[in-house]
């Protein structure tokens, strides 16, 4: 173990769909010395019904602006820090040029929906849906880089171009910042380990890699076989080359890459098998890691969820592994009640309203009102993840009446992603043959207590919530750290920050439970099939 000196500063890339933010934390006592953080809103662009892509070199520029901003604010320079570390949006999808560092597209995101088509034709020519699941661990859907790049190949004529004359490199956007912050067009693009000191780095470490259908979660490594299920083979030469969560990758000094679920689990220090985590974001994430099975194999799920690197630490270590139950739609519903409905200026507001709720029609024998007097609401705006995957779901506000107001929807919008956040437990406890005793949780939305409410109230276990929100930064900061050799084990880093802020306890009885989880079913049905060809 190398003791630094107290300046030094670790920083923590956290590139997000809805903002790219740099955190610094003082490398000894990992505790956050100053951030800057750019909203992403305006680079992102719907040109279609159920697209979604963002201007890929503005995520670079707010990254570097971010990071300027940051080592402003802390009174320190570049030589200062230790260690770099990037979390990301996992699965968004950018094609560029290596000569010049232009991208080919926009970035597609992660729950863009234009390959819908690709998949059904994929799900049918390969054997349905779970096709590839047993090499993968992942179902086909529109949501993994490997179909996005598919539609890219068929779509963008300058993609197609680009990798038959072998000038484009493919990427998620790990990759596309570990190239850009290690030299970009102005280094020699290597994949290669031996040379990392002055070339642009094409890399993509395991977690990330694990989200791109095109990875054998059993060897960590690109599968021929995958790649020529989803039709990517022109692509193959293209892929960046998959390193691990912490070791030196390159200049900046870039040393710890991890995709933002994973990098929640471990900013939340959930190490040990049985602990598990949701990530309230733009979706919501939830990850277990199995009590049953063998740490460090993967475990297939017959629930619904996704089998997926959890993390590794060092080139030479073990691959981990973890469960995970994705809900599309989290702060998605907010923003759209938000800006789309207008009926709050902030997202907090939201919980405020929702409180508001008027119960007149309460039975006596409830112990807490209702709230939304009956009204549903599934915000499957682009489809349902775990445990549906249905891609023709859409949002659904059910059981309207003249007595609800915009109260009752706030709070429905809120009781929305509780309930499937609520699925995805169940799902968790039967494929790791253990119920959950409590949960963790994380993000951006878990500053609403009402949410968090609702969230115990249909759970049925505590929920705990962690004074730093930010575990995801946090979780990168750690990666970066042991790849910068700063700790030499997870059992050196520092445990500050993962203290809990507040419980929050089930108020609700089984009855209760049992009647909202019944309605939220009846609701998740006539939200399918309702997507136009
Ligand atoms: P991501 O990492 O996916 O970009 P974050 O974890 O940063 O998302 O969460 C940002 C979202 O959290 C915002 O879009 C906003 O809608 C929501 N949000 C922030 N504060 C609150 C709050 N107090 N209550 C409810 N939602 C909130």
């Amino acid at each position: 173990l190398c003791a630094r000196a107290a300046s030094s500063l670790i920083a923590s890339i956290d590139q997000g769909t809805s903002s790219s933010r740099v955190i610094l934390y003082d490398a000894v006592t990992l505790r956050p010395v100053a951030s800057h953080q750019v909203e992403l809103q305006s680079a992102t662009s719907n040109p279609q019904a159920g697209w979604s892509q963002m201007d890929a070199k503005r995520i670079v520029g707010t990254v570097t602006d971010s990071a300027a901003a940051a080592l402003a604010a802390a009174g320190a320079s570049a030589s200062d820090v230790v260690g770099v570390g990037i979390t990301n949006q996992r699965e968004s999808t950018v094609v560029w040029d290596k000569r010049t560092g232009e991208p080919l597209y926009d970035c597609i995101l992660w729950h863009d929906a234009r390959t819908a088509t690709t998949v059904s034709a994929l799900a049918d020519e390969l054997g349905g849906q779970d096709a590839l699941r047993a090499t993968c661990g992942l179902p086909l859907s529109t949501y993994f880089s490997g179909v996005k790049l598919r539609w890219l190949l068929e779509t963008v004529p300058a993609v197609k171009e680009g990798f038959e004359s072998g000038t484009a490199l493919v990427g998620t956007v790990d990759s596309w910042l570990a190239w850009n912050l290690t030299g970009g067009a102005g280094g020699r693009a290597t994949r290669h380990v031996s040379d990392v000191t002055n070339a642009s780095r094409h890399v993509s470490d395991v977690t990330n890699a694990s989200r791109t259908m095109l990875m054998n979660l059993s060897t960590c490594g690109w599968d021929g076989g995958l790649v020529r299920a989803l039709g990517v083979g022109a692509a193959e030469g293209a892929l960046p080359t998959i390193v691990s969560c912490a070791e030196e990758i390159g200049r900046a000094p870039l040393t710890g890459m991890i995709g933002d679920q994973q990098a929640a689990m471990v900013g939340q220090r959930c190490f040990g098998v049985g602990e598990a985590k949701i990530t309230y974001g733009t979706g919501a994430f939830m990850l277990g890691r199995p009590r049953s099975r063998p740490r460090i194999r993967a475990v297939p799920s017959s629930h619904g969820l996704l089998s997926t690197a959890l993390y590794r630490f060092g080139a030479s270590a073990p691959t981990q592994y973890a469960l995970e139950g994705a809900v599309a739609s989290c702060a998605v519903g907010i923003n759209w009640f938000k800006d789309s409905l207008g009926m709050i200026g902030t997202a907090p507001e939201i919980s405020s309203l929702a409180a508001q709720a008027p119960s007149p029609h309460l039975s006596p024998d409830l112990p807490v009102p209702e709230g939304t007097e009956g009204l549903v609401f599934v915000p499957a705006f682009g489809g349902l993840l775990a445990p549906h995957w249905r891609d023709d779901a859409r949002a659904t506000l059910v059981g309207l009446t003249l007595a609800h107001d915009k109260r009752h929807v706030a709070r429905a919008v809120l009781e929305g992603i509780a309930h499937q956040a609520k699925e995805v437990t169940v799902c968790m406890a039967a494929d790791t043959g253990a119920a959950l005793t409590g949960l963790r949780v994380d993000g951006g939305v878990a500053l609403s207590d009402e949410l968090l409410q609702y969230q115990a109230d249909l759970c049925g276990i505590a929920v705990q919530r962690p004074r730093d929100v930010e575990t995801t930064a946090l979780g990168a900061a750690i990666a970066a750290g042991l790849g910068a050799g700063v700790w030499s084990s997870i059992a050196d880093i520092p445990s500050s920050g993962d203290d809990i802020e507040r419980t929050f306890e089930p108020a609700i009885c089984e009855e209760e439970r049992t009647a909202r989880c019944a309605s939220w079913q009846k609701a998740v049905e006539s939200s399918f099939g309702w997507a136009r060809e």
